[in-house]
């Protein structure tokens, strides 16, 4: 039976045999959690993907969501395979417990989330953005408020989004004109219209909680005068019951390129005077708290266009074992000569390995982060604690563009590889590409990653942090060279480390220069170098575990997987990083025709 959406054995073989996870579970933290129940649960989830949630991807995608009178009716199979997500708990797998989650490691989390999300994310995100919310309160909130939302949202009862778009205020979010006018009563009343609200309004929970950014009256402009407000859809009584009705609506849907399961929705604050928000934190601190939902969801987004991407090709490889066409090339002259399945032919070969290499390299990074993040949270040492957590803070804009970009690129590919069919309806992997392009666009567009990168990430701590990523690619290129097979590619990522660290020192220096706007027309070009060099980390980290393995004498069936990883590192090594070492010697060159070209020059006026 071929693999679906995410290859199990590639999964297993990051998180125990690449990453090591077993270390993490050996944390008290986790003591209800070892290798056999992680596997099972995993195991479980995969299932009810394949099972409940895939089947009717398709289905939804058709339907769409329909806006009624200020209601939002999500595809009818939806509401089923909601409360069976629900009753599984499978909705707050990596919540805390004291939130009412199920405590599991963020590897599990991201393990289950893998499939999930390939297989129905517009139905996984309804059961799962409630979290975020909660994640906020908890951080944040009153012990009332504690009380009020928290479980409620975790258990995915009811659901949660953040409202911060505005027609004049996208990736400029300070520029927002949503109003909040203090109350005698301590409350606040919020006018205002928010618009690309994901969930906003949908009839899978009975309350929807809505974390909004405004500015209280006479605040000042910009980031620093946005406050955090709780605005409920329905109040909630003091025990718990659900009151009447906040003056919140939603007054549209939007139709859009893809993700038409989703519920993409404008809502207007306060048209009758009576919309109720209830401060979170303290005034001016909407920003700073809101950055806690958005860095999830960063990582979230990116792990979202990975799950597409891993769905996609595994579609596309089996499609290539079985669809006949063409002669083999060695028979090229020989019209007598049988056709062959198209994984014969070199270009689709080519094609495949580029995309299994990308996914490979993410899948890694991903689990990478998640180490990072439980490393974090784990260690008792003040200096191990931020050494994770600002590698962590200093990748984040890399997992959600790169992985979106590259993301996309795979499921375009896919398309490529099933040719004609590819581009129609009947296959899947149309709906993944187009499912995928959002990706680089919400959460922070890939400019917006770009410039984070640039401007506040890779100078943090005087470059330090850098230097430490550098080192940590440098430990793994030493060990690669060590191993005859691998001398070669480990020496090419040494290289590439190496460059990357002084076009990284170059680019950073011409930031604060009076050139400042040439480094950020380089900006995005540096953020894909450096996207592909943790690829080429990666992927030589996995060759040399799969070294190890070999010389191991390893069961049978699982000697092409590890040979398929040296093969994999050496494809990406040989053949995309001489590509990134042009990117980083086009940075260096500082072109600046992007900035001095007048508006005019761009032509068609
Ligand atoms: C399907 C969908 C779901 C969404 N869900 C939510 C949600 O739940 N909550 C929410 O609050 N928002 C949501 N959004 C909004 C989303 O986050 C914004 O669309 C996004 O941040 C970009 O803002 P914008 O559309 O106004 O584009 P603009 O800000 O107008 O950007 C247009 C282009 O200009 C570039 N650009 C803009 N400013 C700069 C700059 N300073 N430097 C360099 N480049 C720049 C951008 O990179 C982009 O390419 C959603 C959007 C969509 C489409």
């Amino acid at each position: 039976m071929p693999q679906q959406l995410t290859d199990r054995r590639d999964q297993d073989f990051v998180i125990w045999e690449q990453m090591n996870c077993e270390e993490i579970l050996k944390h008290g933290m986790y003591r209800e959690f070892n290798k056999k129940t992680c596997d099972m649960i995993i195991n479980e989830a995969r299932t009810l993907a394949i099972r409940e949630l895939l089947p009717i991807l398709a289905e939804g995608d058709q339907q769409g969501v329909r806006f009624e009178d200020g209601t939002v009716k999500v595809p009818d199979s939806f509401h089923r395979v909601y409360k069976l997500i629900q009753e599984g708990e499978w909705n707050n797998l990596g919540v805390p417990q004291e939130m009412g989650g199920q405590g599991a490691p963020a590897f599990v989390g991201a393990a289950g989330a893998e499939y999930f999300l390939g297989a129905n994310w517009a139905l996984y995100c309804y059961a799962t953005m409630g979290n975020g919310t909660a994640h906020i309160i908890n951080l944040y909130g009153t012990p009332e408020q504690k009380e009020k939302y928290v479980h409620k949202l975790t258990a995915a009862e009811w659901g949660g989004t953040m409202l911060l778009t505005e027609s004049e205020a996208g990736s400029d979010v300070g520029a927002l004109t949503t109003t909040a006018v203090r109350n005698s009563d301590g409350t606040f009343s919020l006018t205002g219209n928010k618009i690309f609200i994901t969930n906003g309004e949908h009839d899978l929970a009975e309350n929807i909680i809505h974390p909004v950014l405004a500015r209280i009256e006479g605040d000042p402009p910009g980031t620093k005068g946005i406050s955090l407000f709780l605005v409920p859809k329905y109040f909630v009584n003091d025990d718990g019951s659900l009151g009447d009705r906040n003056d919140i609506v939603c007054s549209g849907v939007e139709e859009k390129h893809g993700i038409h399961a989703s519920a993409t929705c404008s809502m207007t604050l306060g048209s009758k005077g009576k919309c109720i928000g209830y401060l979170l934190g303290a005034e001016r601190q909407g920003m700073k708290i809101m950055f806690n939902m958005i860095n999830h969801a960063r990582m979230s987004t990116g792990l979202q266009a990975m799950a597409y991407a891993s769905s996609a090709y595994l579609l596309a490889v089996n499609y290539a074992r079985e669809r006949i066409q063409g002669r083999d090339l060695e028979n090229f002259m020989d019209h007598g000569a049988p056709s062959v399945p198209i994984i014969r032919h070199p270009d689709v070969r080519r094609n495949l390995l580029w995309m299994k290499s990308h996914i490979d390299g993410m899948r890694s990074f991903f689990y990478y982060m998640t180490r990072c993040a439980s490393q974090a949270l784990i260690t008792d040492a003040a200096e191990e604690q931020e050494k994770f957590g600002d590698l962590f803070s200093m990748l984040t804009p890399i997992v959600k563009d790169y992985m979106a970009v590259k993301g996309h690129e795979v499921c375009i590919q896919a398309i490529q590889v099933y040719g004609g069919a590819g581009y129609t309806r009947d296959y899947l992997v149309e709906q993944y590409a187009r499912d995928c392009k959002i990706t680089s666009i919400y959460e922070g567009t890939s400019g917006i990653q770009a410039m984070d990168l640039l401007a506040r990430k890779i100078g943090m701590k005087k470059g330090l942090v850098f230097m430490n990523f550098l080192g940590e690619i440098q430990k793994t290129a030493a060990q690669a060279k060590a191993v005859e097979a691998l001398k070669d590619i480990g020496v090419k990522v040494e290289k590439t480390a190496g460059r990357l660290g002084e076009i990284a020192l170059h680019i950073g220096k011409m930031a604060m220069s009076p050139d400042f706007k040439v480094a950020f027309a380089h900006a995005l070009p540096f953020l894909y170098a450096m996207g592909d060099v943790i690829m080429a980390w990666m992927l030589l980290w996995r060759a040399v575990v799969a070294c190890e393995k070999l010389a191991a004498t390893p069961k049978k069936k699982d000697i092409a997987f590890y040979e398929g990883q040296i093969k994999t590192a050496e494809f990406f090594i040989s053949t995309e990083l001489p590509l990134t070492s042009g990117k980083l010697d086009s940075i260096e060159g500082g072109c600046a025709a992007a900035i001095e070209i007048s508006d005019e020059g761009f032509g068609g006026l």
